[in-house]
């Protein structure tokens, strides 16, 4: 079975290609570029399922019969803002992916929230769909808090401002092998694994 990840972002693709290969599923990864490249989407969708399927809708066409289209769409969801920035996580201050900027805002808008009410939640959609047009999404949550300050440089994004559930130290913190275990990826991407066993 062949799998094109509609993404350009080399490490997505990495983490995706590892671990169809652990899986043993006789899977084969691509990135979009073995298409021609990724074509330009407008994330018009109101859910991380929806701006998924939408990026893997756009390889569709480009594939063979029993090829498959692979995308994600992931972001921060925080109690006491109503679930924002969620799907407007990578642009929250203004310009696409500054991830400085975009935990300035989240820290000055949660500046009189208490720690108890600073929960929240990093989520991932995957969006799988068939050259004919059948789509599968898996959805993976990691529940935690939003910390009053950044703690450690691991990761990207707003990892050095979570601490998930169960844990003394934000994701800024921790090893890329806890994060790597616990995080809304990985748990979509396991789902996604069981579906694609059940299925092969
Ligand atoms: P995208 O789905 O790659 O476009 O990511 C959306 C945005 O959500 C990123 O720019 C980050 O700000 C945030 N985000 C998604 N996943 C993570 C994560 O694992 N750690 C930190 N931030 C994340």
């Amino acid at each position: 079975m062949d799998i094109f990840v509609a993404t350009g972002n080399a490490h997505k693709l990495q983490e995706i290609d590892t671990m169809m290969r652990e899986s043993q599923l006789g899977v084969n990864v691509y990135g979009a570029s073995a298409l021609g490249g990724m074509p330009d989407v407008e994330e018009t969708g109101s859910t991380f399922a929806a701006n998924a399927e939408l990026k893997a809708r756009a390889l569709v066409t480009l594939l063979q019969p029993g090829q498959w289209a692979l995308a994600d769409d992931s972001g921060i969801e925080v109690d006491a803002l109503g679930g924002e920035p969620g799907i407007y996580s990578a642009r929250y201050a203004g310009a696409h992916g500054n991830d400085e900027a975009n935990n300035d805002k989240l820290l000055a808008e949660l500046a009189d929230t208490p720690m108890e009410k600073r929960t929240g939640r990093f989520v991932c959609a995957l969006a799988l769909v068939s050259a004919e047009g059948e789509c599968q999404t898996f959805l993976g949550k990691v529940e935690g808090h939003i910390l009053f300050e950044r703690h450690g440089d691991n990761g990207f994004g707003y990892d050095p401002l979570f601490r998930p559930s169960g844990y003394d130290q934000s994701f800024g913190v921790l090893p890329e092998t806890v994060k790597n275990d616990i995080s809304h990826r990985s748990q979509a991407l396991r789902k996604l694994r069981q579906w694609l066993t059940n299925r092969l």
